[in-house]
């Protein structure tokens, strides 16, 4: 079976719903972020790396969180209990996409402009080249592949790891956001 379609098996899938008995879990945002990246921390090797990464999950394990919540964070946390605590996902992978996704949820700014390919909205990104660790401010579109720098030519092409950006790294690239 292939490494991606591995199904959570009942002792990892019950110790992610043991999550809930965790007293603070959805108290705030922190506690939310703390509790999940916790999780995959404690199950890092029963996961595997390959997993981890192809989630993109371990460029958000270790943020400094409350630089990069968004004022507009997209999940509320009265809701996650029902969300992503009820159903168990058919696959370890489908589970850490829905842990990723929930993060990036918390932490996404998005930019003013809309994707050329599909109108869906742009929300800045660092790319950090793989070769040379060189990071440069861009944007992801939150529907498509489309993804570009802001400072340079248009396309993004070269192999790339992606982050998220805190307000602070708008201002360090120069970038004014709107909202
Ligand atoms: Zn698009």
């Amino acid at each position: 079976m292939a490494e991606h379609k591995r199904n959570p098996d009942d002792c990892i899938w019950k110790n992610f719903t043991n999550l809930l008995h965790e007293p603070h879990i959805f108290k705030s945002h922190l506690n939310y972020y703390n509790a999940l990246t916790g999780w995959v921390k404690k199950y890092y090797n029963e996961i595997g790396n390959d997993l981890v990464q192809r989630n993109g999950l371990d460029a958000i394990l270790n943020i400094d969180f409350e630089k990069y919540l968004s004022k507009e964070s997209e999940i509320s946390l009265k809701l996650e209990q029902k969300r992503i605590f009820t159903r168990k996902p058919e696959t370890l992978d489908a589970l850490l996409m829905i842990i990723n996704n929930t993060i990036w949820d918390m932490i996404r700014l998005y930019s003013e402009k809309d994707c050329p390919i599909c109108d869906g909205e742009l929300y800045y990104v660092i790319f950090e080249k793989l070769n040379t660790k060189q990071r440069d401010i861009g944007l992801e579109c939150c529907l498509c592949w489309w993804h570009e720098y802001i400072n340079k030519p248009k396309e993004c092409d070269e192999m790339a790891s992606v982050h998220p950006v805190s307000r602070t790294d708008l201002e360090l690239f120069g970038v004014k956001s709107q909202k």
